[in-house]
């Protein structure tokens, strides 16, 4: 599933190709998306037929599309979506819900095979109104250490859990958060409120270098991941601990374990993460 790095990649390589454009056309395939809702067809026509994208923002996992008559779409991939810039004359691929035509001879393409993503409009302003976006926690990129501290002073909750709930920091998955723990040498199930100071200081500072590493090598392409000219991210390589089950600790030599919990793999060094 992607995560902030994947959607930041997305969000940039759209921004390069797509702003500026005006939409003249909007297609929905009709199937609905996740939970079984059906695409908004007429309020996205209403947003953005004859508008023009003046920019793409990124709000956690969501990535968010401005036109110039300030409405805005808002998209969430889910497991499996894709959102791709490309020539009009180019077939589409299998398992496109969502067709914005663009003036410029380019069609942006919602494309989910799974169908667990997520696509509405919001009228000006209201963005921040909508209930998915409403209950998001802090942005790790801004993330700051007292922050980091007050939220985990209120939960007794263990790490894993405390960093996947997207009302407490909001845009990590299973990937990262099994990577930041490593980095900072904490536990994943260690409980929050009992870290030390100098352990939270150094998760927030892995937090923001995992992430931004990522971004750096254009995400994490495990499965589905891909930017919107249909490239695959580098970060796969980069991982030192996540999908490496039984492989040697890059720091210590130790296999690294992996531990399911609610059908989530959790990825550490035994040794360099003691509880
Ligand atoms: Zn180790």
């Amino acid at each position: 599933m992607p995560e902030l790095p994947e959607v930041e990649t997305l969000r940039r390589s759209l921004a390069r190709r797509v702003v500026g454009a005006r939409v003249i056309g909007v297609w929905t395939s009709g199937l609905p998306l996740r939970l079984q809702r059906p695409v908004p067809a007429r309020a996205l026509r209403r947003a953005s037929l004859d508008r023009r994208i003046v920019a793409i923002r990124r709000v956690a996992k969501y990535l968010l599309v401005d036109t110039d008559a300030g409405d805005v779409i808002v998209i969430h991939l889910g497991m499996t979506g894709r959102v791709l810039a490309a020539a009009a004359a180019t077939p589409r691929p299998p398992h496109t819900h969502v067709v914005w035509t663009l003036d410029d001879g380019r069609e942006l393409r919602f494309v989910d095979p799974r169908r667990f993503g997520w696509i509405t409009a919001a009228r000006p302003g209201k963005e921040a109104e909508l209930p998915e976006l409403r209950v998001l926690g802090a942005e790790p990129l801004s993330l700051t250490v007292e922050r980091l501290a007050a939220l985990l002073a209120r939960t007794r909750r263990a790490m894993k859990a405390f960093l996947m709930d997207q009302g407490n920091i909001a845009g990590l998955g299973n990937i990262y958060v099994s990577e930041a723990l490593f980095l900072a040498g904490i536990h994943p199930a260690a409980r929050a409120d009992r870290l030390s100071a100098g352990a939270v200081a150094r998760l927030r500072d892995a937090i923001v270098q995992v992430l931004r590493g990522a971004i750096a090598n254009r995400g994490t392409t495990l499965r589905d991941y891909v930017d919107g000219a249909g490239r695959r991210g580098r970060n796969q390589f980069r991982l030192h601990v996540y999908g490496r089950e039984e492989l040697p600790c890059p720091r210590c030599g130790t296999p690294i374990r992996r531990v399911v919990d609610s059908g989530r793999s959790t990825f550490f060094c035994p040794a360099c993460q003691k509880r």
